[in-house]
């Protein structure tokens, strides 16, 4: 914000203006003594003048009693010369105050007959020869200034001639707008003014003893002279000063005037001229409001320069934030994406070595799927080889009988060994096909397969050893039941559960075996169990029985494979086996399949 503006400027524009002011007051001060001096000047002499007629002195020799011939002879000669010299009267008076002869003697403002010795202008004019003063005419009420003149003879003074001046011309060539003049006599009175209310009153105190010298000269007509209420302030340099008087342009109101004053050229009289110093006061204001105005110009354009300045460092340091965060943003990004590039090559590594895990995992899934059957089929080549060598030697025997037959001419019999061999042969080939299909390294297409055939193929496979262990085998599965799975592994895994079955029942008493299949209660869901008439799953592998290698059989009848196999491949089927003892002995082993829809099973086997 721009300062208040310094008052030297304005103090300048006020002292330039008033020492204008002043100029023109001394130039109004020049002009009103100059004019005073050759307006009153005219008259001053001429009251000796007219004392020197003649007629006036032969006029004043003849009183008391003058002819009246002569009184009209000076009568004439007064109005004449009064105006011949443009003023207001002039009388001739006698050597005790009395007006005997005047220029408007025939006019009802005469002061013919009227004592005049009260007026200091006559009494001076007796006393010293000449005398003047300002004074209201007493019976034309008009303001005017008297100068008078004593005239003599020989033994004296024998009366006295005045003449009486109008100062209005000399007021109305003064008036001029925003200015006051007025001539202040030697009692402190204004007696010439261009502000007619204040002619007759006094710029100073008027004391007891002047107002009684003033009533009996009756200079003012009779007027008690008031005080202009008037207050002197500061001075200006050496002729000027300040000072507060009454407001001529509008009553009621004071103002302050720069006053001027200077001797008039007439003794003990004045010349005060007042100025306006409106002009002045108006000059300071344009003075003020340029200086204000200039400082607001310029208080503003550094505002502009200082918001400039700091909008344009705001600007800098927001570019430099900017700048400095672009620059943190970007090391980040580049610390984030040398991060996530290392975890993406770390994750990739990871996902290659996992791939190659479960490649591993899965080929020696298959490995161990592969090298459980061989063990499976290890197992049954004791049973398989007596099983085949039973209908060998059936053949062989059945053989031996028909060419015995056939030498005996029997035919009948010996067709009939033939076609008893046949079908023995036909039950060898099924026991082979079985033993190839379990044995090939399973595919992993699931199709709808029916649990019936695949517990019959199973069974197949232990048909002897069940004939032969002499054992009851309980299958009951609701004909139709069909579930999601791929059939060889299926097969497998019912071979598993039957085989350890057989295993576990052998060399009880009773030996019972149960397949069953039921539908759940969740649909879709087919249950399906192995259960047994064993001594059941021993306690300390119940909790890891799927995992691998846990056997509770001697060495060389088991591996402990057979269940970690058929878990993974129930896993694979995207099914649930649970296993349990149950509560009237024996063990059971469940499976939850998913059971496919009609649609799905007229698309399988
Ligand atoms: P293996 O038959 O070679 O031992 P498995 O994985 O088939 O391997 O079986 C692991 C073990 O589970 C068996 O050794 C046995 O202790 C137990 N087991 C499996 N089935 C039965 C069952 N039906 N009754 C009692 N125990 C069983």
């Amino acid at each position: 914000m721009p300062g208040a503006p310094p008052p030297a400027a304005v103090e300048f524009a006020w002292d330039r203006s008033i020492n204008a002011l002043a100029e023109i007051g001394t130039h109004r001060l020049d002009l009103y003594a100059a004019s005073l001096k050759s307006e009153l000047g005219r008259y001053e002499m001429m009251p000796s003048i007219v004392a020197r007629q003649e007629s006036v002195r032969a006029l004043l020799g003849a009183m008391p009693d003058p002819a009246a011939g002569l009184l009209q002879t000076v009568n004439t000669y007064l109005d004449a010369v009064n105006h011949e010299a443009g003023s207001v009267a002039v009388d001739v008076i006698d050597q005790h105050g009395l007006v005997i002869a005047a220029s408007n003697w025939n006019r009802p403002e005469s002061f013919v007959g009227t004592n005049v010795s009260y007026r200091p202008y006559f009494q001076d004019a007796l006393a010293h020869g000449a005398g003047r003063f300002f004074g209201i005419g007493t019976n034309t009420g008009m303001p005017g200034l008297y100068f008078a003149s004593a005239v003599r003879d020989a033994g004296g003074p024998i009366g006295v001639t005045a003449v009486k001046v109008s100062v209005d011309a000399l007021e109305s060539a003064w008036r001029t707008p925003g200015e006051a003049s007025m001539v202040i006599d030697a009692n402190g009175v204004i007696v010439i003014s261009t502000i007619p209310a204040w002619k007759f009153t006094a710029l100073r105190p008027i004391t007891a003893e002047q107002q009684h010298r003033i009533q009996a000269s009756r200079q003012y007509a009779g007027r008690s002279v008031e005080a202009l209420p008037y207050r002197r302030l500061d001075d200006w340099g050496t002729s000027a000063w300040f000072a507060r008087f009454p407001d001529w342009a509008h009553p009621g109101h004071e103002r302050r005037y720069l006053a001027m004053s200077r001797t008039a050229p007439q003794a003990g009289d004045s010349i005060l001229v007042l100025l306006d110093i409106a002009g002045a006061r108006h000059q300071q204001q344009i003075a003020l409001a340029f200086v204000t105005g200039a400082f607001l110009i310029v208080g503003l354009y550094c505002l502009y320069a200082i918001q400039r300045r700091r909008a344009i460092a705001e600007k800098l340091k927001a570019q430099d934030t900017l700048r400095s965060a672009n620059d943190r943003l970007e090391i980040t990004v580049r610390e984030r994406t040398a991060a996530l590039t290392q975890a993406n090559e770390r994750m990739r590594q990871e996902i290659v070595e996992r791939t190659r895990a479960e490649q591993l995992l899965r080929d020696s899934q298959q490995e161990v799927v592969h090298a459980g059957k061989l063990a499976v089929l290890g197992q049954m080549a004791a049973g398989l080889t007596h099983e085949l060598n039973q209908p060998l030697v059936a053949i062989k025997t059945l053989c031996e009988n028909a060419v015995t037959f056939f030498e005996r001419n029997q035919p009948a019999p010996a067709i009939g060994n033939l076609q008893r061999i046949s079908r023995l042969v036909d039950s060898m080939a099924v026991l082979t096909s079985e033993l190839k299909t379990f044995a090939r390294k399973p595919d992993f297409e699931r199709v709808a397969v029916s649990l019936n055939e695949a517990v019959t193929h199973a069974v197949l496979i232990y048909e002897a050893r069940i004939r032969d262990e002499h054992v009851q085998l309980d299958v009951l599965i609701p004909a139709g039941t069909t579930i999601c799975a791929e059939p060889s592994q299926l097969q497998q895994v019912i071979v598993n559960l039957l085989g350890n079955a057989l295993d576990a029942v052998a060399g009880q008493t009773e030996r019972i075996i149960s397949i069953e299949a039921s539908r759940n209660e969740q649909p879709g869901r087919v249950l399906f169990s192995v259960s047994d008439s064993g001594p059941g799953i021993a306690p300390e592998v119940l909790s890891h029985l799927f995992e691998p290698f846990v056997t509770t059989k001697p060495r060389g009848h088991g591996l402990g494979l057979g269940l970690a196999i058929t878990s993974r491949l129930v896993n694979g089927f995207g099914a649930r086996i649970f296993a349990a003892n149950r509560p009237d002995g024996g063990a059971q082993f469940t499976i939850e399949f998913s059971e496919t829809t009609a649609q799905e099973t007229a698309n399988g086997r």
